[in-house]
């Protein structure tokens, strides 16, 4: 039998623990592979990592590897992925509201040769300004980057063996997940799933995180927004040109008539604000440089089971 390993990064999940552990073993008591659990515990500040031992005790597929201090979800993810023996590879999040009940579909995918088995959420259920501010955001990322990024895909998906090679052989510090899964390629296919709410615990996405997040995405990719400002800038050159040229013909013909306090505090504040916006996007590009450059690890281990752990080879 064949080994599927489920990455499960957990932050404050005490909860959660036992009952992941437990929907999974369900399902695949009924499918014909073994499966191992690793968590990544990001440092939890409550009882997860307790919770997690005491699994682990009980249960010979359990791992875990625990993080120095908070590294953010996007680093717990490259530590599985680094870490994981599997064939195949499931991401789920630990407060269920990535179904298990969808894992034989997802192994299905994988079985008919997929290297990508995507879970796609609809967004039922959920505030209308999230849904709208979601759906704009993908409107617009989708014509800023290269990569596809899909409204309600997010990390919960199965990676075959080839697939988490591709994704480790990306090596940059900055990582935007969901990004790089679909920068990768290889065949994918999509399942569809009711969103859930969350089961225990609570949300660790607040409105400015998901707007840094969202930021990310759109720096990641590729230097497009840099292009916008360049273009932004000579189209305002090249208007001003010509209204300079449209005034100065006036003056010509009739004298300087109006002071132009209007004209002045408009051209002012509207510069003002696109220099600005412009000097932020190549602080966005420089900030990346400035800590790729230093090269730190993703992430530091504090404790493991996994043997071997500490010596995180792919993780410069
Ligand atoms: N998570 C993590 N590190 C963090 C924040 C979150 O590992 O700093 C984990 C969290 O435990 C959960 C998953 O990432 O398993 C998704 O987090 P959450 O449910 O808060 O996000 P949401 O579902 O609200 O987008
Ligand atoms: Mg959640």
């Amino acid at each position: 039998m064949e080994l599927i390993s489920i990455i499960i990064p957990t932050y404050n999940e005490e909860d959660n623990i036992q009952l992941i552990y437990e929907s999974v073993k369900w399902e695949f008591d009924r499918l014909a592979y073994h499966f191992e659990m690793i968590f990544i515990d990001d440092a939890s500040t409550d009882n997860t990592l307790q919770q997690i031992k005491q699994l682990v005790s009980k249960s010979t597929n359990v791992r875990y590897i625990s993080f120095s201090r908070n590294f953010g979800k996007e680093s717990a993810m490259l530590a599985g992925l680094q870490h994981v023996q599997g064939e195949a590879v499931i991401i789920m999040d630990a407060d269920l509201q990535h179904p298990p009940s969808l894992i034989p579909d997802l192994v299905k995918g994988w079985e008919d040769g997929y290297d990508q088995v995507i879970a796609r959420r609809n967004r039922s259920g959920e505030k209308p300004i999230r849904k709208f501010l979601s759906s704009a955001y993908y409107r617009i990322i989708n014509k800023v980057v290269d990569v596809k990024l899909e409204d309600g895909v997010g990390d919960f998906r199965l990676l075959s063996r080839r697939a988490v090679h591709a994704v480790l052989s990306l090596d940059e510090g900055a990582r935007f997940s969901k990004g790089l899964f679909s920068w990768i390629g290889m065949a994918q296919k999509i399942v569809d799933y009711e969103n859930v709410p969350r089961k225990n615990g609570k949300t660790k996405w607040s409105l400015l995180k998901l707007l840094n997040y969202g930021l990310d995405g759109v720096v990641s990719f590729n230097n497009r927004p840099l292009r916008i400002c360049f273009y932004t800038g000579a189209l305002i050159l090249l208007l001003s040109i010509i209204y300079s040229i449209i005034i100065f013909v006036q003056i010509l013909l009739n004298g300087i008539k109006v002071p132009g306090y209007f004209t002045i505090i408009t051209a002012v504040l509207i510069l003002g604000g696109i220099q600005l916006l412009s000097l932020g996007v190549i602080g966005e590009y420089i900030g990346r440089i400035y800590y790729e450059t230093k090269k730190r690890p993703q992430y530091l281990i504090q404790e493991t089971n996994i043997r071997n752990g500490e010596n995180y080879e792919r993780n410069r």
